[in-house]
Formats: structure tokens, sequence, C-alpha cells
């Protein structure tokens, strides 16, 4: 059901043009000294190892003192390609320091680990991925860290009374997970940074779009499992600083707990991120093509994708980003049962049914209700998520097609 009128091509420049400034970045980086003409390969090489042998105690405590300058003395502080790639990562975030980590998920357990202690406040939007959820509300609710949720569209006054002496972390991710708010990035950082609280961002849907320390996050999440690796075959996270002290606690707390990526993980995220410009240049015009498409269907209530104006932030995203991913949320009429939205998606041909996203295949996945606390239950009418990959977009919709044909058959 379409609401306010929008047209592909007002659209199309706004979701994908962004894609390309970091071209030059996405090819030339992180490929070690000048890329050659030394007879080197074009890649880093892929090292794998554990003890780092020096010529001498004196060289071995020299490395041992640039540990915070990405030295290594021994292969759990990293290894080069990982080193390669968070100089990679660091530049498309545009922050001082990045640290390469197991998952997605550790790259928001970790920093949470690092700021927080017994006695501290966090504040975490009721929109956020299940997984960081669940982490606040056993693991650290353990360790005496107590967590507020806030709605995502929640505005200044609402934060700041939710804000208390002992807050230490404002937790965002946008846009929210199965929902996709688009929160207000400046606003939470200014009433984080007067309190004295940092702001920490899981960027993961924004990566090169949104610029997080441009708008005063402290340190940025990414899972790189998804569209960095792009072919779902990794798991990888990475948490990125804004500043010097931020990263010395960081590393420390990261290599404390043992955190780090596998070189193969790391390599082929590199090889990646070579081609994660063009590949959501594609995505996103194919992405906003379909939800445009689902979007006039009489069976849709709802399109949340923050290109557009149904989605609640819209405006933020106008204002804050420079184009969109390819994952966005339908939300059905009401007339339909979650039994008969389950009938359509078993019955789609193209899209997996499957956790993650950011891959080259399209995905689609239930959005499961009852986990919010503050807001309604919104969506009201069943809904889910789908992720659109490389396949041509009429093939998609022509699915699409037929599983409405199913949803309406099962209703009937
Ligand atoms: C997938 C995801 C994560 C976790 O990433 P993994 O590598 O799967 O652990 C964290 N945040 C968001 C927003 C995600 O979509």
């Amino acid at each position: 059901m379409s609401g306010q009128a929008v047209s592909y091509e007002e659209l199309a420049p706004l979701v994908s043009n962004g894609w390309s400034r970091f071209a030059t970045l996405l090819a030339q980086g992180g490929r070690g000294a000048a890329p050659g003409r030394d007879g080197r390969y074009v890649n880093v090489p892929l090292a794998r190892g554990s003890t780092v042998l020096f010529p001498t105690l004196e060289a071995m405590r020299d490395n041992g003192r640039g540990a915070y300058d990405h030295q290594s003395i021994y292969g759990a502080m990293g290894s080069p390609v990982q080193h390669e790639l968070e100089g990679l990562v660091a530049a498309v975030e545009g922050g001082a320091h990045t640290q390469i980590v197991s998952s997605g998920l550790a790259a928001c357990t970790t920093p949470l680990l690092a700021f927080l202690g017994a006695g501290d406040h966090l504040l975490l939007p009721d929109s956020v991925y299940g997984p960081t959820r669940r982490f606040a509300d056993t693991m650290l609710a353990r360790f005496g860290v107590n967590t507020t949720y806030y709605p995502p569209c929640a505005d200044e006054t609402a934060i700041r009374s939710l804000i208390r002496p002992e807050t230490k972390v404002v937790f965002t991710e946008s846009p929210g997970s199965h929902t996709f708010e688009v929160q207000d990035i400046p606003m939470l950082a200014r009433a984080a940074h007067e309190a004295g609280a940092l702001l920490m961002l899981d960027n993961t849907w924004g990566i090169s779009v949104f610029q997080p320390f441009e708008h005063g996050v402290d340190i940025s999440i990414q899972a790189l499992t998804k569209y960095p690796g792009g072919h779902s075959d990794i798991i990888l996270g990475a948490a990125t600083v804004a500043d010097e002290a931020l990263w010395r606690r960081l590393r420390d707390s990261a290599i404390q707990l043992g955190q780090l990526g596998g070189p193969e993980d790391c390599w082929l995220t590199l090889r990646g991120l070579r081609t994660m410009g063009v590949r959501l240049q594609a995505q996103a015009c194919a992405a906003l093509r379909v939800a445009l498409w689902l979007r006039e269907r009489p069976e849709v209530a709802r399109v949340f994708h923050p290109a557009l104006p149904d989605c609640p932030g819209h405006m933020l995203w106008r204002r804050d980003f420079s184009g969109a991913s390819a994952l966005f949320g339908v939300e059905l009429s009401a007339d339909f049962s979650v039994s008969a939205m389950e009938a359509m998606i078993d019955s789609l041909d193209m899209f997996g049914i499957g956790a993650s996203w950011g891959g080259y295949e399209s995905l689609v996945l239930p959005s499961t209700g009852g986990i919010r606390r503050t807001l309604p239950q919104t969506p009201s009418g069943p809904a889910f998520r789908l992720q659109i990959g490389l396949e041509a977009p009429d093939d998609l919709i022509s699915d699409l097609e037929q599983g409405l044909s199913v949803l309406r058959t099962v209703a009937a």
C-alpha cells in the first residue's frame, strides 16, 4: 500500500552514489607498502603463525613495546594480514585505529567489556541486534552493569531523562535491526558527551555510507561478516575508535580477552572489500527496485527502508547518509496471519531462508515479534526482512509475486 509518492529515478542516486566515494581506497588500501613495482604479488601474502622469532632479546623487547602500534611479538596479537585489514577498515570508517575481533558480535561485546564496570549504566536502543541485548541482559548484568532500553526514535529530552550520573555508554544501532529506525546520531553524541559517556554505534548497515566519526561517534562497530566479507563464507568483526586514548584501552582489552581474526578470514575480508563498492552500488539499486515494487502491493502495509518516507527517521537518513545498503523490512497487512506469511516464505525459490546478510545472494527471514520492551509492538502485521543480492531484480520480483499469490491462497 503506497503512501507518499516516490520514484526510482529520484531515489536511485541517493541510495547508490555514495558507494563510489571509497572506490580508490578499496582498490589500493591494505596492500602493504605502496603497491608494487618491485616484483611482489598484488595481494598481501597469507601468513600463518603463533611464534614470532627475533634475532636478539633486545629486538623482541623493542617489538613488545610497540604492541599498541600494531606490532606483534606473538600470533595472538594479530598477523600481518590482520593489521593490513585493520588499516583499511580504519580508513573506510574514518577512525584512528581498528581492532579486528573474531565476529561481529565480539565487536559489540569487546568494547562494552572494555569500557563498562560494576555499578555502571548502559543505554541500549530497543531495536538493537538480539544477541547484543542478550549479552547486556545476562553477562553484563552478572558483572553489575545496569541496562535501560530506549525507544529508537526517542528525542533529545527523552534521552537526557534516561541518562544517569553513572551512565558510561550510550549504544546505538542505526538503522535498527528488523525495524530500521534511523537514529539521530549527532543528538545522541551531544547528550552522551555532556554526561561524560561514550557513544558506541553498530554501523554494520551503514558501512562507508555513514561516516561515524564525522557525527560524534566514539567507537564504531562492524560485522565484517556482512558486506565487507560479501560472500557468506567468513565470520569476523571490527571495532574502530576515534582517538589514541580510546585505542589504548580497547586494544589492551582485546588482547586480554584473546580477541583476534584468523589470517584466512582476514585475507578473505580484504578480498571482499575490493569489490564492496561496486557490489553495493548494484545491490542498493536492486533493493530499492524490489522495495518500491513491494510498497505498491495491496498485501503490504509498510516497507521499512531508510530511503522511503514510510521509514521512521527517513529525514535523518537523508541528512546523514550518502547511500543505503540492501537490507530492509516488510510489514504485511494485518489481514494476514503469521502462518500465511510462513507459507509464503517457504514458497520462495530465489530467497534463501537463513540468518545473516551482506552476501551476494538474496535472503529472507521472518521478523520475530515480542522482543521490544519500550515500544508498542511494531510492526503490528506479520513482518519479514529481505537481503537483496546480485540476482536480476526482475527475477526476484517474479519470485515475490509468486510468493504473494501463495499468501493470498493460504489466507483465503
Ligand atoms: C550480524 C550482525 C552482528 C553480528 O555479526 P556476526 O559476525 O554474525 O557475529 C552484529 N550487529 C549487526 C547489526 C548484525 O547484523
